[in-house]
């Protein structure tokens, strides 16, 4: 880390004090900004993907985002403990092998593998743990059986268990939907809400019998497979514990996925929170419309990284702030890749100026991850003539550029 060195002046100082003070966090759960006083241990859970098809933009942006968190918090001095699960049986993966006519698992085993490759690719630091869903289902069991006994959920005859909204605290108070809302983001999501005999049409599913082709563990009220929401509640909780210190993932899960996490979460530990805070990242879009695979309008991330250096897709990302959603373009694209080769290029210009740039652009990131700001203070070291502070700076953003 550059700039520890108490003996080179005020800039070094001024980065010192920052080194210590918390980092500034927007937290979901409470729609504010708050410090984020950590322990020498940070807890991180992100969600992972689903792998029945190649990683677009949308994925790497989130991954990315929390690659800048970690960064930070590990230059603080923390040791960060990063899970990002793979669900590797729900039912995208289920139908996708059937139509492909390839075992879910090889399907879902050799897509994680090609998703994580391109992210190493793109230099994103690994996740210390990756658990498959299918792995943890020894522990969603009980978790299901623990639901039933505290009477917030029912189990029926086929073999469904519904959470039961109504008997859990506070439904809806994390999303802060109204039900209409609520209802119409259920069903657009995958949700079942005219499945017969749930008593309330936002009860979500913590078991399902399985189809004869479909994977399926014995439990005592029925064969089956778990809920989605179940199965990162299991793997979060199996790796960090029943208090994580963050949870993090796309805006598009915070209804109903992580609702349901801290629901079930909650009501089965007894105890508040399961996650301190709840970090969401902003949707890409593709001419304006929210890149996804049911639309096809996908940018693939593999492509971007034949095409260009991965620090201008990073340049590219990070250029927005991880709570906006923005559109991807081919000539902001273009930009990126013009504005990393300046950075490359520049001269290496006033040694002195590396420690004051490094603390600027940490400063922006400790305030709720600024990298906006953070790539406008490298820009500006470039066109002072300062490259050798600027790519300083750019590493702690996780640019591959040396120093
Ligand atoms: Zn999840």
């Amino acid at each position: 880390m550059q700039g520890r060195d108490a003996t080179l002046g005020p800039a070094n100082d001024a980065f010192a004090r920052q080194d210590h003070a918390p980092m500034q966090l927007f937290d979901t759960r409470t729609s504010t900004t708050a410090p984020f006083v950590a322990g020498a241990t940070v807890r991180l859970y992100v969600c992972g993907i689903t792998p029945y098809d190649s990683a677009h933009l949308g994925h790497a942006f989130v991954y990315t985002v929390f690659d800048v968190l970690i960064r930070r918090l590990e230059a603080k001095g923390h040791k960060v403990v990063y899970v990002r699960n793979v669900t590797d049986v729900d039912d995208d993966i289920l139908r996708t092998s059937r139509e492909r006519g390839v075992d879910y698992q090889v399907l879902s085993r050799s897509e994680a593998a090609a998703f994580h490759a391109n992210l190493t690719r793109l230099g994103l630091r690994p996740p210390d743990v990756i658990p498959f869903a299918t792995e943890a289902v020894p522990a969603m069991i009980p978790m299901v059986s623990g639901l039933l006994e505290r009477g917030v959920a029912y189990a029926l005859a086929d073999g469904r268990v519904y959470a039961d909204v109504d008997a859990m605290d506070d439904y809806l108070a994390f999303s802060g939907l109204d039900r209409d809302e609520a209802l119409r983001q259920f069903t657009e999501k995958g949700g079942d809400p005219d499945a017969e005999g749930k008593r309330n049409k936002l009860d979500f599913l913590l078991w399902q019998p399985s189809l004869p082709d479909e994977p399926s563990w014995a439990t005592p009220w029925g064969a089956g497979r778990p809920g989605w929401h179940l199965e990162c509640s299991a793997m979060a909780m199996e790796h960090l514990g029943s208090t994580i210190d963050i949870h993090g993932g796309g805006n598009d899960l915070i209804f109903p996925h992580h609702e349901a996490e801290i629901l079930q979460s909650e009501a089965l530990t007894g105890q508040g929170p399961f996650a301190r805070v709840w970090m969401h990242v902003g949707m890409v879009a593709l001419e304006d419309v929210k890149m996804s695979k049911s639309l096809g309008n996908l940018v693939f991330l593999g492509d971007l990284l034949d095409r260009y250096d991965p620090d201008a897709v990073r340049r590219l990302m990070l250029s927005n702030h991880y709570r906006s959603g923005w559109t991807y373009t081919e000539a902001d694209m273009e930009s990126a890749a013009t504005a990393v080769k300046g950075w490359h290029g520049a001269a290496d210009g006033d040694p002195l100026a590396v420690d004051g740039v490094v603390a600027a652009v940490a400063a922006a990131v400790d305030d709720d991850l600024d990298t906006p700001r953070a790539i406008r203070l490298i820009d500006d070291a470039v066109s002072a003539g300062n490259g050798m502070a600027a790519r300083a700076a750019a590493t702690q953003l996780g640019f591959f550029l040396g120093v």
